[in-house]
C-alpha cells in the first residue's frame, strides 16, 4: 500500500501487475525481444553491428529498395510533402491514391479498388462492413490475427473451423441457423504455414449456402499465379464472387492494404469500412512507390518464376537434408518446424551469429507446440546465399 499525497491509503499502483505478467512470459519463452535492424541491399542487413543475410522479410520480390521505386517516392514527396492530411473522404485522396486505386483494379483485373492505411486495417474494415449482429462469419482456425478482429469486432457470430477442414465448414454452415448473411473468411496463403487455401472448393460451399468468401491475398498478391494476382489467379477462381483483400506491405514493398472488386462492392466499402473513414489516408509517397512496384510486377515476370524455382529448390533440399517442414506449402516461406519455442529462439540465435537473420515464431503467432523458424525467400537472394544458409541450418540443428 503506499501513501497519496492527500494522505489516503491507495491500492497498488495502477501498472504493478506488469512486471509478474512479462516475467511468465519470460519463463515460457514466449517474452518478445525489440531488435534494431539496418536494412542493406541485397536482402542484407546489419544487426547488432554484424552483417547478415535477412531471411525473415516479407520483401519476396527485393522491391523496397528498388531504386525505382524510391524514385517515384521521392518525386511525390518533393511535389505533395510527407502526410495525406486527412482520411480520404476529407481531403487526403490526392492524384497519387485515385491513380493506385486504378491501377490496382487494372492489375487485379476487377472495375474498382479502395485503399486502406495498412493490410490488418482493410481486413478488420471490410469483415465490419460485410457482417454484424445476427450475421455468422465462418473462419479458418489459422487465420491471420487481423481477420479473427475483425470477426470479434463485427458483433456477428463466429464459426471457426479446423484448418483446411471442409467438412466441418459445410455441417457448420448447413447447422448454423441464421436469418442474417453470411460469410466465409480465409487467408489464400497461411502467413506462418506457407499452405494454400483451397479456394475452389470455398467458392463451391459459398455458393452453395449462399454466403459470401472473402479471401486475403496479403502473402500472395505479387507472388501467386503467372501475373502475380494471387491464389485467386494460381487456383483459376478469378471470375467467381469472392471479396479479394490484399497488402502493398510484403511483395509490392511499401505499405498499405486493398480490396479489389466490383463498384457496387467498392462503394459500400467507401460508406461503411471505418478504417478507411476514420484514419488518415497513406502518404501520396508510398501511393506513388507502389504504383511503380506494381509496373514492376507486370512487367518483370522472371522475378516471380526465380523466386517459386528456388523455393522448391530449398524445400527439396531441406527434405533431403531430413529438416522438419510443413508439407503442403508452396512459395517462399518455409517454415522448420521445432515445437518447443525455447528451442526456436536458439536456432534462430546461431543462425544470426553465423551471419543469417531468421524468425522464430512462437505461441500465440502459432498454436502451442508448433514453433517454428519462419525462412523466406526473396528474389533478391544469390543461390550462394541459400546454400550457405542449409548448411548453418543443418549444423544449428545439430547444436542445439
Ligand atoms: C501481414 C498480413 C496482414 C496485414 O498486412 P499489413 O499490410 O502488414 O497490415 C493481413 N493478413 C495476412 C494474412 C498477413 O500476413
Amino acid at each position: 500500500m503506499s501513501e497519496s499525497p492527500t494522505g489516503a491509503s491507495s491500492g497498488p499502483a495502477p501498472f504493478d501487475w506488469m512486471a509478474p505478467a512479462l516475467q511468465s512470459l519470460e519463463q515460457s519463452h514466449l517474452r518478445r525481444r525489440r531488435r534494431e535492424i539496418i536494412p542493406r541491399p541485397g536482402c542484407r542487413a546489419v544487426v547488432d553491428g554484424r552483417d547478415v543475410v535477412n531471411f525473415a522479410s516479407n520483401d519476396y520480390l527485393d522491391l523496397a529498395g528498388d531504386p525505382r521505386v524510391v524514385a517515384a517516392a521521392q518525386r511525390a514527396l518533393t511535389s505533395s510533402g510527407v502526410g495525406a492530411r486527412a482520411s480520404a473522404l476529407v481531403c487526403g485522396r490526392t492524384p497519387w491514391h485515385v491513380a493506385l486505386e486504378r491501377r490496382i483494379a487494372r492489375f487485379e483485373r476487377q472495375t474498382d479498388a479502395l485503399l486502406f492505411p495498412t493490410g490488418f486495417a482493410a481486413n478488420l474494415g471490410t469483415v465490419g462492413a460485410l457482417v454484424g449482429k445476427g450475421d455468422v462469419v465462418f473462419s479458418d482456425r489459422l487465420n491471420h490475427a487481423s481477420l479473427i478482429d475483425g470477426c470479434r469486432l463485427s458483433g456477428a457470430q463466429i464459426q471457426i473451423y479446423d484448418h483446411h477442414n471442409l467438412g466441418e465448414l459445410a455441417r457448420a454452415l448447413r447447422d448454423t441457423p441464421t436469418t442474417g448473411r453470411r460469410l466465409i473468411v480465409t487467408d489464400s496463403v497461411f502467413s506462418m504455414d506457407g499452405d494454400l487455401a483451397p479456394l475452389p472448393r470455398l467458392c463451391d460451399l459459398a455458393e452453395q449456402h449462399a454466403a459470401m468468401l472473402l479471401v486475403d491475398e496479403a502473402h500472395a498478391t505479387g507472388v501467386f499465379g503467372a501475373h502475380g494476382r494471387g491464389v485467386s489467379e494460381h487456383q483459376g477462381v478469378e471470375e467467381r464472387e469472392l471479396i479479394r483483400i490484399g497488402t502493398l506491405s510484403k511483395a509490392v514493398g511499401t505499405l498499405g492494404g486493398f480490396v479489389a472488386g466490383p463498384a457496387l462492392l467498392i462503394d459500400w466499402l467507401w460508406n461503411r469500412a471505418r478504417p478507411q473513414v476514420f484514419s488518415t489516408a497513406l502518404p501520396p509517397a508510398i501511393c506513388a512507390a507502389a504504383e511503380q512496384a506494381l509496373e514492376i510486377i507486370e512487367t518483370e515476370p522472371a522475378r516471380r518464376r526465380q523466386l517459386f524455382e528456388r523455393s522448391e529448390m530449398f524445400r527439396a533440399e531441406l527434405r533431403r537434408a531430413g529438416i522438419s517442414t510443413v508439407t503442403n506449402a508452396e512459395g517462399p516461406i518455409v517454415p522448420v518446424l521445432l515445437e518447443h519455442p525455447q528451442r526456436a529462439v536458439q536456432v534462430a540465435e546461431r543462425l544470426e551469429q553465423a551471419g543469417f537473420f531468421v524468425g522464430a515464431i512462437r505461441p500465440p503467432t502459432v498454436p502451442p507446440g508448433t514453433s517454428r523458424l519462419r525462412i523466406t525467400l526473396s528474389s533478391g537472394h544469390d543461390w550462394r546465399d541459400i546454400e550457405q544458409l542449409l548448411a548453418s541450418l543443418s549444423s544449428s540443428l545439430e547444436a542445439c
